[in-house]
């Protein structure tokens, strides 16, 4: 007997059966008007080499092994049906018109008898939605967007999966710093999975064309597949399905603020409708705890996306979301509800987190305080975010001599007003604070910035141990694993302030 491989799974496509489509296949980078999706089979790869696996993922598609060349292009299974969809989207701030999946193509929807899920390949040749770029993915970003998903998903927030990367042996030609120093990298593709990839820009795109038709029918086809029980033939009913997507939006972006991680590129094509965190670009993650940093050096300007604001942007995006289904209300200024309850769900989120976080019973209305003045004072000197919370899930007396670790400098530490801060929230806890609680809310390992760089630099000299060692640590990120913790938990090294990479990463990819 064979092992169970992709090509025997179970292949539907209920997108292409009940959503208008283009009627070219393939072809060269276009507008298509009035349709969500074109067909369009993966640029075959000169030597697809399978270098990552997610056992997990494969495990929930009930996959035993992977196939070089179906992950990489070469292969269309019987069922399979591949296809690029089409979205528009706000690119910080403006309407960017139609932007689709440039380089994401869909091979299609895996029924494994419990679920269906999606499976796309990310960086495998040119769509229709490609534009002026080639569709093609490098090694470093493909290595990011697998360890970060997959670090996600065991840290418990919401966000599209990684099933495995493959290399391609074909070289990728990027700008990395956009200064007009083109050189070949290494090409990849990873097989991400998702419930579906549907976006916020993917019902933008038809409001903003006029198309009220399509529109209609890809919420249909959204609300009949991924939210059963709703009926959005109403205001009422339209109101009460956008509030569940307010909810859940919130809940990730509240996750993110707990775990330290900032997205990068809150463009409303990167928005999924199912709230999971989605495209990984130039995301990263806290190191010293600062609400203004922002990974992203496109953002650099005015650091739109930046750690502070995600909650705000995400509500901006929210609105934008509302804006395209006004077509679809018989009273269109009833969305405000949706907006209003957008900001209640997530104070609702953020306040049970800083709970969890603190190790509190419960988040009363005096505890924003002992939370305003904690993030003031982790901002006062350089202090490392995870350390500190973790370290404080451990602590047995309000001292800050136990959290020496988490500060860069630590004879710069204001030891005076920490130890106030700390008395404070001993006393607000009763001296018993929730200590199992808070190590389930703070993990001791995340996918620091450097430590994905490191994995990086390994594979590019066909090297894969340390992202595999990675991964298998990031399984368990709230276990303390000491074995790994010289290496992993600490502070960011000083080769990595500045590094391209760690501090600073472009959205060439
Ligand atoms: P992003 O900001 O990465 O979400 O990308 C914005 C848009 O650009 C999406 O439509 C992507 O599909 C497209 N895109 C990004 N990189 C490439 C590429 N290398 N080739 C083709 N399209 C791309
Ligand atoms: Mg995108």
């Amino acid at each position: 007997m064979g092992k169970k491989s992709l090509s025997s799974l179970n292949w539907i496509s209920r997108f292409l059966d009940e959503t208008p489509g283009d009627g070219i296949i393939g072809g060269a980078p276009r507008q298509v008007p009035g349709v969500c999706w074109s067909r369009v089979n993966p640029t075959p790869m000169p030597n697809p080499a399978l270098r990552l696996w997610s056992t997990e993922m494969a495990g929930e598609l009930g996959v035993e092994s992977g196939e070089d060349g179906l992950l990489g292009g070469n292969k269309i299974a019987k069922g399979m049906d591949p296809y690029a969809q089409r979205y528009g989207g706000h690119q910080f701030g403006n309407w960017a018109g139609q932007l689709g999946d440039g380089r994401a193509i869909t091979l299609g929807e895996v029924d494994t008898g419990e679920k269906i899920l999606e499976l796309q390949l990310k960086g495998s040749g040119v769509t229709p939605y490609s534009r002026f770029a080639d569709g093609k993915a490098v090694l470093r970003s493909s290595i990011r967007e697998f360890l970060c998903s997959e670090a996600m998903h065991h840290l418990g927030v919401p966000t599209t999966r990684a099933l495995s990367l493959v290399t391609t042996e074909e070289d990728v030609v990027r700008d990395i710093m956009y200064d007009g120093r083109p050189a070949p990298e290494p090409g990849a593709i990873i097989c991400r999975v998702a419930q579906s990839f549907i976006r916020f820009g993917s019902f933008q795109i038809h409001t903003m064309s006029g198309d009220h038709q399509t529109l209609r029918i890809l919420v249909d086809h959204t609300v009949k597949h991924h939210f059963p029980g709703h009926c959005t033939d109403t205001d009422v009913g339209l109101i009460e399905w956008l509030k569940r997507i307010a909810d859940e939006t919130a809940l990730t972006i509240a996750h993110w603020m707990r775990v330290g991680f900032v997205h990068g590129v809150m463009n409303t094509d990167n928005m999924s409708i199912h709230g999971l965190t989605i495209d990984y670009g130039p995301y990263g993650w806290l190191e010293d705890f600062n609400p203004d940093w922002t990974p992203n050096t496109t953002d650099a300007g005015s650091k739109r996306y930046r750690f502070g604001r995600q909650a705000q942007i995400g509500a901006w995006n929210y609105a934008r979301l509302l804006d395209s289904m006004a077509p679809l209300m018989e009273e269109p200024e009833k969305l405000y509800e949706a907006l209003e309850f957008y900001y209640e769900a997530y104070q609702k989120h953020n306040s049970g987190m800083w709970a969890e976080k603190l190790g509190l019973e419960e988040f009363n209305a005096g505890d924003h305080e002992l939370v305003t003045e904690l993030t003031s004072i982790l901002q006062r000197v350089e202090t490392d975010m995870t350390i500190f919370f973790r370290l404080l899930s451990e602590i047995k007396e309000p001292n800050i001599d136990h959290l020496r670790f988490a500060f860069y400098a630590e004879d710069a530490i204001p030891a005076h007003e920490w130890n106030d801060w700390l008395n404070k929230w001993w006393s607000r806890v009763s001296g018993k604070p929730s200590q199992e609680k808070m190590r389930r809310a703070n993990p001791k390992y995340v996918l620091r910035n450097w430590m994905a760089q490191l994995a990086i630099d390994a594979a590019e000299k066909e090297d894969y141990s340390v992202a595999i060692e990675l991964y298998e640590l990031l399984k368990r990120p709230y276990d303390d694993q000491p074995e790994y913790d010289d290496k992993w938990f600490k502070k960011r090294p000083e080769w990595a302030r500045n590094r391209v990479g760690c501090s600073m990463l472009s959205c060439s990819s």
